[in-house]
């Protein structure tokens, strides 16, 4: 319950509730009561009535709207009779509107926040006022001293620096703001009628932008200002536009602005930075940082955007033909079997060199020039990864560019089209064979790569596996080294994961080419290939 009152003031720990709650008490007794009631009611009807989500009652939210709605409800609670019974009404409205609201906002992409005790307060103003009472109207007129004012600002200040002390800084100032702004208007900006509540706007979308919605990303900031530019635009001319004549603002200026903010800085992709998984995969990728770092290891999926087809998927081999005749021994054994290969990884370099990089391996190449990543090792190898810019890229499996002697190792250029099949693609050191430098099935790792590899493996503290399912055993290899020495995963995967999911890892349903720009935009990396 008291992690619902602690919702109240975007915090979520039992003890910043107690602290909101407390200095909500010493300012106006009345509205900290009817938060506790509406959280204490919620807890008993919600449970029990409106079945919510184990994660959400955990979190608090599950009575956040009704703590809101108990707030609003402070003069007719402090009158009691009739508007008790009222309350217990509008409480039942709000709790059942609760879902579907939310559900709505969460579709639309918009953070959920509390619709339902919003609409049901003004259904109550309007209800209020049709019977010729003043909702507003206090028993006894709450009229804090400055004493108790300040009191009560400090115990909810103390509250709000628990949970983030740059946002709490900057709601200060927000509000400092908005109060020298509400007095050249000519309003009390402590009033709480029609024209007030202030503080439900200004500070509250700043503080809720940077310090809950992105709290680890520059987007809360950028998210929270422009909420707060919103909220007090909102605010200002509340009062003016007809339509809202004695509608109070509540948090309404709060509220749009906040989802006008998201629409704006978030854009089209708003609802994937919203989502909690990529918060908890940042903030492994954050917390690697100060100690070995992030190693990224990429597959496939990586270049899919790109229009290369996954090679150990068959796409670039002769239909009819048994996968070991494209073996290390066919290879070495068989002509026919050589001339095969040769055409197959023709028909890939051709694929690789028209291709482009895409968002997926320009995010990577920024994530690694800004020091997010430490290392990146590749499994593909069409050199996408080097040409979107990837330093130190380890290309685990070799590049299609690249040809070698399989007798003296040195490189060599790659032959003209089709001279496997005259016979004549031999070296012109020694006369071993050259071989494009990819490996082969059965064929072994090249031995620098591999230990690049292994000691990034050991040395890093979170893994970003991009695009594989980790069916080629190194890969796997690499993850369970990293594991050993206590990394978690993320798995950015829209396909099946062919290794045991740990508690601690992380998993992004995603398209690399969407997962990866969201990441980089989150810790505030620009790329070349985001908007
Ligand atoms: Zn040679």
């Amino acid at each position: 319950m008291l992690r619902a009152l602690a919702q109240v003031g975007f915090l979520n720990k039992p003890l910043q509730g107690a602290l909101l709650l407390a200095g909500l008490a010493v300012i106006s007794p009345w509205s900290a009561a009817g938060a506790l009631l509406g959280a204490a009611l919620a807890v008993l009807l919600g449970r029990v009535v409106f079945a919510q989500s184990e994660i959400e009652w955990a979190a608090g939210l599950g009575a956040y709207d009704a703590a809101l709605l108990g707030l609003f409800w402070a003069a007719p609670l402090s009158r009691g009779g009739a508007p008790a019974w009222l309350f217990a009404l509008a409480l039942i409205a709000c709790l059942g509107l609760r879902r579907p609201l939310r559900r709505l906002a969460l579709v639309l992409g918009l953070p959920p926040l509390a619709p339902a005790a919003l609409l049901v307060t003004w259904i109550s103003i309007g209800v209020f006022a049709a019977f010729g009472a003043n909702f507003w109207e206090f028993a006894r007129p709450p009229s804090p001293s400055a004493e108790e004012l300040a009191l009560g600002a400090a115990l909810i200040v103390v509250a709000m620096l628990l949970k983030n002390l740059r946002a709490t800084l900057a709601a200060l100032l927000a509000a400092a703001a908005a109060a020298l702004a509400a007095a050249a208007l000519g309003r009390d900006p402590l009033s709480l009628d029609t024209a007030g509540l202030w503080a439900f706007t200004v500070a509250p979308a700043l503080f809720g932008g940077v310090a809950t919605l992105l709290p680890h990303s520059r987007l809360g900031w950028q998210v929270g200002l422009v909420a707060a530019l919103i909220a007090a635009a909102l605010w200002a001319v509340w009062p003016l536009a007809t339509l809202m004549q004695g509608l109070a603002p509540l948090m309404a200026p709060f509220f749009l602005g906040l989802w006008f903010s998201v629409v704006v800085v978030l854009g089209r992709e708003r609802a994937l930075y919203l989502d909690p998984e990529l918060h908890q995969a940042a903030r492994l990728i954050i917390a690697a940082r100060g100690a070995g770092g992030t190693l990224a290891l990429t597959g496939a999926g990586m270049s899919t955007a790109s229009g290369i087809a996954d090679y150990t998927a068959g796409a670039w081999l002769d239909p009819g033909v048994p996968l070991a005749s494209y073996g290390y021994n066919a290879f070495i054994g068989d002509a026919g079997s050589r001339s095969l290969y040769w055409d197959a990884c023709a028909r890939f370099r051709d694929a690789s060199d028209r291709a482009q990089p895409n968002p997926a391996h320009h995010a990577l190449a920024g994530l690694r020039a800004a020091g997010w990543v430490r290392a990146v090792v590749t499994q593909n190898v069409d050199g996408l990864d080097r040409r979107a810019g990837v330093a130190d890229l380890v290309e685990l499996h070799g590049h299609i560019d690249a040809v070698h002697c399989l007798l003296c190792g040195q490189p060599a250029p790659w032959p003209e089209a089709g001279a496997w099949w005259r016979q004549v693609a031999l070296c012109g050191g020694c006369g071993g064979l050259l071989k494009p430098a990819v490996i082969a099935f059965g064929e072994g790792l090249p031995p620098d790569a591999w230990r690049r590899a292994d000691s990034a493996a050991t040395a890093c503290a979170a893994v970003l596996v991009v695009g594989t399912q980790l069916a080629v055993s190194s890969a796997a290899n690499l993850v369970a080294r990293a594991r050993a020495h206590g990394a978690h995963c993320i798995f950015v995967s829209t396909g099946v994961i062919a290794l045991p999911v740990y508690a601690g890892d992380r998993i992004l349903a995603l398209p690399a080419e969407r997962a990866l720009p969201a990441l980089a935009r989150y810790l505030g990396v620009a790329t070349a290939g985001t908007r």
